[in-house]
């Protein structure tokens, strides 16, 4: 997306940003991925777990990362997973 998107509601221009996905070793950018959520099994860098994580199973190769825009008025927040 190339043009910044106005607020549906405002009207206001909207800022670029993203959701960070805070994991154990930092903030990744949170992504997009198809089909319904499936546990992972329980498992953390191949080693199994109890699974108190609640990791889901993910193809890396069909995600898509998310750009999130968010309206300086209201806040309200419009994502787009290119
Ligand atoms: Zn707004």
């Amino acid at each position: 997306m190339n043009t910044i998107p106005h607020c549906p509601d405002c009207e206001k221009q909207m800022e670029k940003g993203f959701i960070p996905d805070t994991t154990l070793l930092g903030a990744l950018q949170a992504t997009w991925h198809p089909d319904d959520p499936e546990n992972a099994g329980g498992t953390f860098f191949g080693f199994k777990t109890k699974n108190r994580t609640k990791t889901v199973r993910i193809e890396e190769s069909r995600t898509r990362k998310i750009i999130s825009y968010r309206c300086p008025e209201c806040g309200l927040l419009r994502s787009f997973a290119k």
